[in-house]
Order: structure tokens, then sequence, then C-alpha cells
């Protein structure tokens, strides 16, 4: 006799996992793609690249009914534009990662968000992953990145289907972390979102894009679109610099277990010997890219000197509080944090000394 799977199994023998059925839409202008979502209310989603929320449907993690795709919507379409008012350069929301990283001269200029982009998983994903969908990336957990049956026989978990956290039982919220490797970036820049909704357009600065929640993970209201970021300008050669460390089992591929975005502006028009401003964010130790403001308070004034750098990655160290729900040994892991830390600033240390 056959065995029977009930409606919701998506295993096969040979481990492949199947999308279950969906309505898919592709607009061709951004108001379209507004309307298809509230024609098809909170059972409709939006995808750009796929990389992620196709393996979320595949496991049944997310189960929308209408798929609006935004990779035909122009107004996403990938293209970087320089602005020298008060906005540096305006990124679509619908480049690639791949495009991202070799977009003219934006190498040279924002080297923290190419090296972030070209740290995430590996080229076939990066050609298909966008940066809208970086952005917006679900959280993670060990208890949830899992499949159907695998979640079931835990009896499912608070972020979808079931009722307690397996990271924290008591908790009354859900503890899945933030794996993008852009976001602590973009907020360690101080770049800004332009969001499009029902209610019309609004730009957000990047630290409140993000919730401490690893359900609610977004501000943005389900039926917004990310359009495009914008990133600050580069007011002279050498005023602020930032770099992008990540931690992860293999280099060729993995999701972050710790992302360190360091970002430093000199005192100065042109970039002086001082610290005047320093913002540290942190990957994958929490929900949200979590800023530590503690480290701009050890940096401010300083020359960025080992001491200097030694507090600043103490500072780091004493917030960072990881949850056992990812990859490596907890304790381990917030270890790591002094260490990147460390690493980061003695980079930034270390190109301010070249330049000069
Ligand atoms: C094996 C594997 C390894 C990976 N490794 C990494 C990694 O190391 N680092 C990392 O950061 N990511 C990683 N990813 C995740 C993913 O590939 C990337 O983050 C990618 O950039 C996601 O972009 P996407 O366009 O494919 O997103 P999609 O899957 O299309 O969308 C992701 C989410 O964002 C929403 N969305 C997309 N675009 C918009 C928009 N413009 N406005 C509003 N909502 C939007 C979608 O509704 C969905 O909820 C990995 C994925 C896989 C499968
Ligand atoms: S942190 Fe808890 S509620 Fe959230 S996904 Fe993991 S097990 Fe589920």
């Amino acid at each position: 006799m056959e065995p029977r799977l009930d409606s919701r199994s998506v295993g096969r023998s040979d481990g492949m996992l199947r999308l279950p059925s969906f309505r898919y839409l592709q607009p061709t202008t951004l108001s379209e793609a507004l309307r298809m979502k509230s024609d098809a209310g909170p059972e409709g989603t939006y995808v750009a690249g796929g990389t992620d929320l196709y393996p979320n449907m595949k496991r049944r993690q997310q189960e929308p009914k209408t798929v609006i795709s935004l990779m035909g919507v122009p107004e996403l379409k990938a293209t970087e534009r320089r602005n020298d008012g008060t906005v540096g350069t305006v990124l679509s929301a619908g480049l690639t990662l791949s495009e991202l990283s070799v977009l003219p001269s934006f190498r040279r200029r924002y080297p923290a968000v190419v090296q972030a982009a070209t740290l995430v998983s590996t080229p076939l994903l990066r050609n298909m992953g966008t940066l809208g969908g970086n952005l917006c990336l679900d959280t993670r957990c060990n208890y949830y990145d899992q499949t159907y049956e695998w979640r079931k026989a835990i009896d499912f978990c608070m972020k979808k289907d079931g009722h307690i956290c397996w990271v924290a039982p008591s908790s009354p919220r859900c503890w899945a972390v933030t794996s993008s490797d852009l976001a602590p970036v973009m907020v360690a820049l101080g770049a800004q979102y332009l969001l499009a909704g029902a209610a019309g357009e609004r730009v957000v600065p990047a630290a409140r894009f993000y919730h401490n929640d690893g359900i609610n993970y977004l501000t943005k209201q389900p039926d917004e679109v990310l359009v495009e970021v914008r990133l600050p300008p580069l007011a002279a050669p050498g005023a602020w610099d930032a770099v992008y460390h990540k931690l992860r089992r293999r280099g060729s591929f993995d999701f972050p277990v710790l992302g360190v975005a360091a970002w430093v502006r000199w005192e100065g028009e042109g970039g002086g010997d001082r610290v005047a401003d320093a913002r540290v964010v942190l990957g994958g130790v929490a929900s949200w890219p979590q800023e530590i403001p503690e480290v701009a308070t050890a940096l401010r004034g300083s020359t960025l000197a080992p001491e200097a750098i030694a507090a600043a990655a103490d500072a780091a160290y004493r917030p960072a509080k990881p949850m056992d729900n990812t990859d490596f040994d907890l304790s381990w892991r917030k270890q790591m944090t002094r260490v990147y830390v460390t690493r980061a600033l003695t980079e930034l240390a270390h190109r301010r000394n070249t330049t000069t």
C-alpha cells in the first residue's frame, strides 16, 4: 500500500522539496505591484530574486497564495545614481548583489557595501539575489530553518505554526537572528531607505527599518516596497570610512553567525587624525542589526590606537548576547565579537595610516 501523505507533506524520498502551488503575478509598474498586493491582501507577498522566499516556501515557513514579482518593475531596476547633494549614491533595490559588486567606481567609493555583497553565499545566489531582498531577509533559527516534517516533529515553534520558543521556552518573543550581510553595513553607514506603499512614499533611516523581534523584524508595512537605498555622500576623500567583517563556518557559502560593520568619521574637513564619531553594528547576534553605542564613546577623540581599539572591542563584547540558535558554540561566538571588532577597527586604522 502507498504511504499516505497529508496535504502539507513536502518531502520526497530523495530529500527534494517542492514548492506549493501559488498564483504568480508580474506587474510592470510600481503602482500595479501595489494594487496587486492590495487585492491579494495578507495572503500576497512580494518576491525579487526568490533566493530566500522560495526555499522558505518549500519548507512551508511562508505560505503565500499570491506571489508578486518585483523584477519587472522599472522603478526598482538596476541603477546607481550619483547625487552630490545630501545624498551620495542612490541604489535601486532591484540591483542584484553581483551587479552591486561591479558598479563603476562604486567599489572604490563604498568598499564596505561591496565587501558585504560579495560575502553573501555563492556567485549563483548573488546573480539572482537582490539588494532589496537582502535588506528584507527573513530572520533565521536552527529550529525554524527546517523542513515541515522536522518542525512538525517538535510541534513547531512560535515563529510559524506553534506556540513555544525552543531557544528560550519561557520567553514571550522569538529570538531568530538577522542574517543579512548588508543590513548592518547600511545601519553603520547611516543609509536611508525609500519605501512606497498604498499610503504613499516615505524615507526611513536604515536603523529604524528593523525591529528586535524575530517575527516582526521589519517596521515596514506588509504592502510597502523598498524602492531604493540612499547612501551618504563622501563629503571629502577620507572624511569617513567603513569596513565589514564576517564570521561563518564555510568561507565560500554560509550565512553570517557574526557580522561586524564598523564606520568611522574623522575630525576636520578633509579627515584629520582623530575620530569624530564611530558606529559599530553587529549582525547575527540579535533579531536586528545591533548598534553598540558604547563603542562610539570609547573611540571619540582617539587616533584609533591599539588601546582605544581594545576598549572599543571590550565595549562591543559586553552587550553582544548571541542566542543558542545558529551555528557554533554560543560562548565562542560571543568571544569572537571582541576579535572581529578588533580586526575591523584595526583595518580602518591601517587604511587611515596608509592614506595620510
Ligand atoms: C544557501 C543560501 C545561502 C545564503 N547565504 C547568505 C549569506 O551568506 N548572507 C546573506 O545576507 N544572505 C544569504 N542568503 C539569502 C539570500 O540569498 C540573499 O539575502 C539575497 O540577497 C536575498 O535576495 P532575493 O532578491 O533573492 O530575496 P527574495 O527571496 O526575493 O525576498 C526575500 C524577502 O524580501 C522581500 N522583498 C524582496 N525585495 C523586496 C522589496 N524591494 N521590497 C519589499 N520587500 C522585498 C520578499 O517579500 C521576501 O520576504 C542565502 C540564501 C541561500 C539559499
Ligand atoms: S527563536 Fe524560538 S520562536 Fe524564534 S524561530 Fe527559534 S525556536 Fe522559533
